[in-house]
């Protein structure tokens, strides 16, 4: 008999609407939970040799205000500029090329260099989530300015140079790759069962149990079905909502609240600070109404089996495509044991 649980099989993820391998029976050595800690790396809560720190210079002239809460700034090194004339370039329909322009800025969370999201206090998680509400408002009212993405690079394994805790957020007008693969699913779902596709899964999920971390009244967080990544979420928004702005205030502190239990939870799970790249997926700002988009966060972290061991995408995922060998039930249970009290804290 075909064991769900033991033997190899794929399973399809609806938004980008690829299939991953899943192939459990390669994890048949017990789970030893073994942790394996570098030695803990203290930061200092001020480093004079930080560019985000406040005070201190940033590329060129720039220099940091000396700012207590949150703080934006315009990229000094943006992988978009804003007035670029539009011009598009095709050659035998093979070459095709077209001008983008955008805003790339940097949003750091707090003027302490060592503080995470998981450090965070409640008020001023809150604070962020304000903040990405305002650079999504005010990014998207620009006409030339059709998707917002925000999203956090944490740690050197996922390339973040600077332990200070910052986001990014890049604005452009055209739709990128991501979300425009989702958008198509979420469209297309819409047409065919008049519904929305992340209602349905995250009713499912709900349901289910065997998936949900944990959830409070607003939001969800699953191991999704068709995660690629060992330890991969999505932030599920329970209230069918297209962007963040729509969240109220209530929403918006629950928001703050289940980032700070997650990214507690990947802590703790090998006691590191765990590295991942988060973002969220959201409703373009192309002035258009979009009411197939569903609000939601990922989060995708690369280690799979201790602090030092990480998942790499390589060979058959190059060529052909992703394969996990831990199923998601197995991660989500990891996760949901993993308690929301940070080690630090214990
Ligand atoms: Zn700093
Ligand atoms: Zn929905
Ligand atoms: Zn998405």
């Amino acid at each position: 008999m075909f064991d769900w649980n033991q033997d190899p099989h794929r399973r399809f993820n609806p938004l980008s609407r690829e299939w991953v391998l899943v192939s459990p029976h390669r994890t048949q050595r017990p789970w030893q939970g073994q942790v394996e800690k570098p030695a803990p790396e203290t930061q200092p809560a001020y480093d004079p040799n930080c560019y985000l720190c406040p005070g201190n210079a940033r590329a060129g002239s720039a220099r940091n205000p000396p700012y207590t809460g949150t703080f934006v700034f315009d990229n000094d090194f943006p992988a978009l500029k804003g007035d670029t004339t539009h011009e598009r370039f095709e050659q035998s329909g093979l070459l095709i090329a077209e001008t983008e322009p955008g805003v790339c800025r940097v949003v750091c969370f707090s003027p302490q260099h060592n503080l995470t999201i998981a450090g965070m206090t409640p008020g001023d998680l809150r604070r962020v989530v304000d903040t990405w509400v305002d650079q999504y408002q005010s990014l998207g009212a620009d006409p030339n300015i059709g998707y917002v993405q925000i999203f956090e690079n944490r740690g050197a394994m996922m390339g973040a140079s600077n332990p200070h805790p910052h986001c990014q957020i890049w604005a452009s007008r055209s739709l990128p790759n991501e979300p425009a693969r989702e958008q198509a699913s979420l469209l297309a779902w819409r047409d065919q069962h008049g519904t929305c596709l992340l209602c349905e899964y995250a009713k499912l999920e709900r349901i289910g149990e065997k998936r949900v971390v944990e959830e409070n009244e607003h939001f969800v967080t699953v191991v999704p079905f068709w995660a690629v990544w060992p330890f991969e979420t999505l932030v599920l928004s329970k209230r069918h909502l297209g962007a963040i702005e729509e969240l109220n205030s209530a929403e918006r502190d629950l928001l703050a609240g289940i980032l700070r239990q997650l990214t507690t939870r990947y802590d703790n799970l090998f006691e590191v600070p765990f590295p991942y790249s988060m973002g969220f997926h959201q409703r373009p700002t192309d002035k258009q109404p979009h009411p197939e988009w569903h609000f939601h966060a990922h989060y995708y972290p690369p280690l799979l089996r201790s602090a030092t061991v990480q998942k790499f995408m390589v060979g058959y995922e190059m060529m052909a495509g992703p394969q996990r060998d831990l199923t998601p039930e197995t991660a989500a249970a990891r996760l949901r044991q993993a308690s929301d009290i940070h080690y630090l804290d214990r």
